[in-house]
């Protein structure tokens, strides 16, 4: 019997279960790629809880990438302009941890930084947040999940006092009305989108509504498409709000018992008329009513968000925008209801519990709070005032302490700034002033490769068995099926070995990934992602296993419960929220729009965004046939009024610039967005498509609370070429 090893899809947050087992007959030639390797099959989980068996094209073909331009061997160099030259791991070692303790020495720890990753495993963040944070001294760990949830964090911090999406899957089949602001689902969720979608076909009387520039497939599906005009998301918001406070579809009770700060928020949207927003919004006011009256009149509301909410320099703002309808109308803590933040990478989740951000520590911590650094010294045996108060350096900070030479060594992992980072061409002569660059990565060229001293070959999605969780906080174990190509090993391994050479021996003594995980999980202990009931052997034995789950608890949590009807678990179902005072609480904010508006020079909204089978920056999917040949080139989506009125036909080059750079793409005419608004695709880097790297165009101007960059949105002109 063929035997099927149990694994999660290793691209977005969706985080679909997936079987795996060996070529039926190896030997054959169409069981083998081009070199030989043989194809792994792929199918879905069925018994998985939040996919049921379904996969998208992604997961369906993941197994084609895996002996695809893999990075084997060690390999360094001394300057960029040199060839790379093959060395042993233990001559990597060596390089690496000299250039550590010189840098530390001469400049101090916090010239030391690492760029992480949302494809990372639990593991792999927490042990890095332990060398880092920890032994080293130095918060600059920051993840490219800045780039893509950290404003959805800093909203639930702020609204309900702890991360955390309170909603599961389930809630899309037991909704009223599910509102979709700033997500294409149905193309960057698609999983996600089957369910709702399908719930939706059969049940007319519930309400969708998406909110989108862009007449999508998501937006497609909808009973109702508010195109409103890019960085009017708060308008729209509180014109809402002040129908429903106008209408009295608010809830006074779960108000006056359950939050905070309604009465400045009710001062805020008194000010957003219908007559304002419609105006703001460029949508009419029917729709605006239609909307408001969806919302109303629906017993559950579901929200649903993505990186159209969170990449925005008002990001944090937008989320408790979006929270406060739910407070408001007390549309949370309850089946079928609730804020829901979908993260883009599969386990940003994890990253998130395992202190994966500049300004986190393990176990939803923050930095900044004097009881949590104790609690993690105490727990790490490092003395007291080692851990520092200071958040560190972010994504984007890294790039300009790069410019200023404050940054001494930078470590990337798993991810490819090179591309994805905004304003593309400062990031890459930054990128170019490095003293020191690692590259940890499993593929090998990729954009950012240029631009390393070290190339670090690691272990990737199946050669590694470890934790990651998803959108909905279930926890899946990953389990390792083959044998990391010739020296490739796994990231956590890779920042334990560095540790100990550093002389932090007994803290980084583990024999495997599980020994890591059990000593992760308790440090959340009695904190709101207390996963202390869930470890490697629970997780195969018992499979996915959703958060909150207690160690007492960890045999009530179980799949096998919920295949059996028990309960999937909700966050805030008693109506009490991590507050000091137990209460959520309402933010209050006027709408600022862009970081940069169109004017008479850059007359155009330029938005990015993802395509169905592509994933961020194709180094796994510009390597599958099927899924280049859906996507086979980038291009930008222009109204066709706005393609009349410059003389620009389907097809047509049109050269796009903003105030940093330009960049080429064929123009395709559409009604599907807004006139006024353009389109481009975020996955094209220089390796892929020669002058149209979206990034080119974008800038790094952030929320204020977040520090998460505008990559939605930037002003530009367009050149028919
Ligand atoms: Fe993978 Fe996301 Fe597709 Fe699921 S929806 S198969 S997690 S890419």
């Amino acid at each position: 019997m063929t035997e099927f090893t149990k694994t999660l899809c290793p691209y977005c947050g969706v985080g679909c279960g997936l079987e795996v087992s060996p070529p039926a007959q190896p030997n054959k030639a169409t069981n083998r790629d081009s070199k030989g390797n043989p194809i792994w099959r792929v199918r879905g989980n069925k018994a998985h809880p939040s996919s049921q068996g379904m996969v998208c094209v992604k997961g369906a073909t993941i197994a084609e990438s895996l002996d695809k331009n893999r990075l084997h061997y060690p390999m360094v160099r001394d300057s960029l302009d040199q060839e790379f030259r093959r060395v042993s791991w233990d001559e990597a070692f060596d390089l690496i941890t000299k250039q550590i303790q010189t840098v530390r020495c001469t400049q101090g720890a916090e010239a030391l930084c690492v760029y992480g990753s949302g494809q990372f495993q639990t593991e792999d963040y927490y042990i890095a947040q332990k060398l880092f944070k920890g032994c080293l001294g130095t918060n600059n760990f920051d993840a490219n999940s800045r780039l893509c949830m950290s404003s959805a964090v800093a909203g639930y911090i702020q609204s309900f006092g702890s991360d955390g999406p309170p909603c599961c899957y389930e809630d899309l089949e037991l909704t009223d009305c599910a509102f979709l602001i700033g997500t294409n689902t149905a193309e960057c969720h698609p999983i996600v989108f089957n369910r709702l979608e399908k719930y939706h076909r059969k049940n007319r009387k519930v309400k969708m509504i998406v909110v989108d520039p862009r007449r999508t497939p998501t937006a497609e599906a909808a009973d109702l498409h508010l195109a409103i005009r890019p960085g009017t998301d708060i308008d729209l918001l509180n014109g809402i709000a002040h129908l429903l406070m106008h209408w009295g579809y608010i809830d006074p009770l779960f108000i006056d018992d359950c939050t905070s700060n309604f009465p400045a928020y009710a001062e805020v949207i008194r000010h957003y008329s219908p007559e304002v927003v419609a105006r703001q919004c460029e949508i009419s006011i029917e729709d605006l009513e239609t909307a408001a009256r969806y919302w109303g009149e629906s017993q559950r509301v579901l929200s649903l968000w993505s990186m159209g909410v969170n990449q925005s320099s008002e990001g944090t703002a937008k989320v408790r925008t979006i929270i406060n309808l739910h407070l408001m109308t007390g549309q949370v803590g309850k089946p079928g209801a609730g804020p829901f933040s979908l993260t883009g990478q599969p386990n940003a989740m994890g990253g998130r519990e395992a202190g994966g951000l500049a300004h986190l520590l393990p176990g939803y911590r923050v930095v900044t709070n004097p009881q949590h650094r104790a609690e993690i010294e105490d727990f790490w045996g490092l003395e007291r005032g080692q851990i520092s108060p200071n958040p560190g350096l972010t994504a984007w900070d890294m790039i300009t302490g790069l410019e200023t030479g404050d940054v001494g060594l930078l470590w990337i992992a798993a991810t490819n700034p090179a591309v994805s980072m905004p304003d593309l061409e400062r990031t890459k002569k930054a990128l170019l002033r490095s003293p020191f660059t690692i590259y940890q990565d499993a593929y090998y060229p990729t954009e950012t490769s240029a631009y390393a001293h070290v190339l670090l070959p690691a272990a990737q999605w199946g050669e590694k068995t470890g934790v990651m969780t998803n959108s909905e906080r279930m926890v899946t174990l990953c389990q390792a099926f083959r044998q990391p190509p010739r020296e490739a090993k796994a990231d956590w391994e890779i920042f334990a070995e560095v540790g100990r050479r550093l002389g932090f021996t007994k803290e980084f003594a583990f024999a495997n990934s599980a020994e890591v995980y059990a000593e992760f999980v308790q440090l959340t202990s009695d904190r709101p992602c207390n996963m202390t009931g869930i470890s490697h052997e629970l997780l195969q034995s018992q499979g996915a296993t959703q958060w909150p789950c207690p160690e007492e608890s960890s045999t009530s949590a179980t799949l096998s419960d919920q295949k059996a009807g028990g309960e999937t678990k909700r966050l805030y179902t008693d109506l009490r929220f991590p507050t000091s005072d137990g209460r959520a609480r309402f933010g209050a904010y006027y709408s600022k729009g862009l970081a940069e508006p169109p004017d008479p020079n850059y007359p155009f909204v330029l938005t990015t965004g993802r395509l169905y089978g592509h994933w961020h920056t194709q180094t796994r999917t510009g390597r599958i046939e099927k899924i280049r040949s859906m996507h086979p080139e980038p291009f930008i989506e222009i109204h066709s009024r706005d393609a009349a009125n410059l003389g620009i036909i389907d097809n047509q080059l049109v050269q796009v610039r903003s105030r940093r750079g330009n960049a080429n793409f064929p123009a395709k005419v559409t009604k599907a967005i807004a006139p006024g608004t353009v389109f481009v695709p975020m996955h094209w880097g220089a390796l892929w498509a020669k002058d149209a790297e979206a990034n080119t165009l974008t800038h790094p101007e952030s929320c204020p609370d977040s520090l998460q960059p505008e990559l939605k949105a930037c002003a530009v002109q367009l050149i028919p070429v």
